[in-house]
């Protein structure tokens, strides 16, 4: 493949129907966005959001309401067993069977997948996700840990361009965490586009290129992690004043000057352009004096925060 993107969702809709009376639910509402080649793509979103739901229409596992999807140029429904062969998933919820050893997890998931014996790689999948010494253990005895590194590799027993991990450090600790970000980064850096949901801000932040992210079912923002890191660019100050305040000082550094009470006023400015000692002196040479003062840093959770509390549709 060229560089088209490694998926493409256009208009995904998703109605979860109750089988018997019941509320529908509108799980997605409409997605579309294109995840590009060679990243790792973060599809960020509180619980509920609709992650799940928009991997498991990837896996085939949830029966989309409309749209389409391609991966790696192959549509869902029309192709749907190339598509199915572009992709590994590791799913959010850890199953398989307890009593298969790691090698035999991998062996199988190899002939589902109609790979010869001499061509499979089980060996070499366990040692890319460092459970090399654990290949003939029973799969029950893994820790946690373990378990979700035998994941990744069993979704990468068929050698698909495009990995995708559902909150894959959801209620795991900081070490195993950090184990999974590396392993994601290493398969990333040998060519693999990676597709990873969460709902940690600072994880999307760290291992990111891009970040989509969705909110009761709608996409509120698709840009690279620079740009939205770029958002947190503002810094807040509050000043309480000594008297009430007239007219709203101005000035060329301030992105923003709102009242909050007779004699408080927050302005945001750009922390690269400016800072809280200019920003008081400014307010000072417009006649006022500065009674109190409090700062704060904008980060990605104010981006965040900011953007889904937006009213849907605005
Ligand atoms: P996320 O993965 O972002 O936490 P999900 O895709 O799991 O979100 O869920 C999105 C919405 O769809 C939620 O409101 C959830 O309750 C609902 N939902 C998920 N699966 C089903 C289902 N099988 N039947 C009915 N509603 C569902
Ligand atoms: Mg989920």
């Amino acid at each position: 493949m060229t560089d088209q993107p490694a998926i493409v969702i256009r208009d995904l809709v998703k109605r979860y129907t109750p089988a018997k009376g019941g509320e529908a639910k509108l799980a997605l509402k409409g997605v579309s966005f294109d995840v590009p080649q060679g990243q790792i793509f973060g599809l960020l979103g509180p619980n509920g959001a609709g992650k799940s739901t928009l991997i498991n229409i990837l896996a085939g596992t949830v029966t989309k309401t409309s749209g389409t999807a391609e991966i790696w140029g192959f549509d869902i429904d029309k192709d749907r067993r190339n598509a199915k062969r572009a992709i590994g998933i590791v799913p959010q919820e850890i199953v398989f069977d307890p009593f298969f050893t790691p090698f035999e997890v991998l062996e199988n998931q190899g002939g589902y997948y109609g790979i010869s014996k001499p061509l499979r790689r089980s060996m070499e999948l366990l040692r890319d996700v460092h459970l090399a010494d654990k290949a003939n253990a029973t799969a029950r005895t893994l820790s946690g840990g373990m378990k979700r590194r035998l994941l990744v590799a069993k979704a990468m027993v068929h050698s698909p361009p495009v990995l995708v991990l559902d909150e894959p450090t959801a209620g795991v600790d900081v070490e195993l965490r950090r184990q999974l970000w590396q392993l994601v980064s290493e398969m990333n850096r040998e060519g693999v586009t990676v597709v990873l949901t969460t709902h940690y801000l600072e994880e999307a932040e760290a291992l990111c290129d891009r970040i989509a992210i969705i909110n009761h079912g709608e996409l509120i923002a698709d840009k690279p992690t620079r740009d939205l890191v770029g958002m947190a660019r503002e810094k807040l100050v509050v000043l309480t004043l000594d008297r009430d305040v007239g007219e709203m000082p101005s000035h060329p550094a301030f992105l923003k000057c709102e009242s909050k009470g007779e004699r408080v006023i927050e302005i945001t400015y750009d922390k690269d352009r400016s800072n809280a000692g200019e920003v008081m002196s400014l307010v000072q040479a417009q006649g006022y004096a500065i009674v109190d003062v409090t700062t704060r840093e904008a980060d990605l959770e104010d981006v965040f925060v900011k953007l889904t509390s937006e009213p849907a549709g605005a």
